[in-house]
């Protein structure tokens, strides 16, 4: 059994009831984190994950709202008792990122604190991310202000779930999406780089998945109602993300 787990749903700026938009993919025995804007480990422990069991991080894309908890959870990792080099999987400008944040901070003096094993994906369709015994994940780039990556999660003998990124509406995203059972799709809104509900809900539709998930949402004083009925329109088997769901696949 695979589980997706929406460790936090909101855009940069959200309300009380979301944090960044954050991923866990656990397989049989994997688990990896979807990035870390905000505290990635306490979302995880919220979710019942164990801190140890994680295997690597996917780092989407350079922005704050992805990857500015990356200190936090690497500290947060190693208090757990994670030692070994960590990956961190991403594009050249999120490790570069990465890199940066890591080195703001002097660890040198904490004993067996985790080394970064940088894996960098590359610029193609559908590239290979990781695969275990369990678990295939490929990448593609959407449109974004920046490189972003979203992401297929296979399962073997199992379902597909996949996730946009922060992206305008992408055919690249819709081939990458193609039949996934879930697809985990950012909803910010009208504007450069961003999706309005109408444009995830277009894509969903195109990739002929089997349900739409809202992320990356801001601040809804309606409780998202109006988003929900704009996707709808377009995609019926929408749903919004909430921080702390989970989907089977
Ligand atoms: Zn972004
Ligand atoms: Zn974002």
């Amino acid at each position: 059994m695979g589980t997706l787990h929406l460790l936090g749903t909101g855009a940069a700026l959200s309300d009380s009831a979301r944090t960044t938009t954050m991923l866990a993919l656990e397989g049989r025995a994997s688990l990896y984190l979807v990035d870390c804007g905000g505290d990635a480990a306490q979302r995880a422990l919220a979710s019942g994950l164990d801190l140890t069991r994680v295997e690597g991080l996917i780092v989407t894309h350079e922005h704050a709202d992805h990857v500015g908890g990356f200190p936090l959870l690497m500290e947060r990792l190693w208090l757990a008792g994670q030692t070994e080099p960590f990956p961190v999987y991403g594009n050249a400008s999120a490790l570069k990122q990465v890199e940066r944040l890591d080195a703001a901070f002097d660890t040198s003096n904490w004993p067996d604190y985790p080394s970064l094993d940088l894996r960098e994906v590359g610029a193609e369709e559908r590239a290979l991310v990781l695969q275990d015994d369990d678990l295939t994940v490929y990448a593609s780039h959407g449109t974004h202000a920046v490189p972003c990556i979203g992401l297929r999660v296979e399962r073997r003998g199992g379902g597909v779930v996949a996730y946009s990124g922060d992206t305008a509406p992408s055919a690249a995203i819709v081939r990458l999406a193609e039949s996934a059972d879930v697809l985990v799709h950012e909803a910010t809104g009208d504007g450069p780089g961003h999706s309005s509900a109408a444009g995830a809900a277009r894509v969903a539709r195109e990739a002929g998945v089997g349900r739409l998930v809202l992320v990356h949402l801001g601040p809804q004083p309606d409780g998202g109602e109006a988003l929900l009925a704009e996707a709808r329109a377009v995609f019926p088997a929408t749903e919004l993300g909430h921080d702390g769901a989970r989907y089977e696949f």
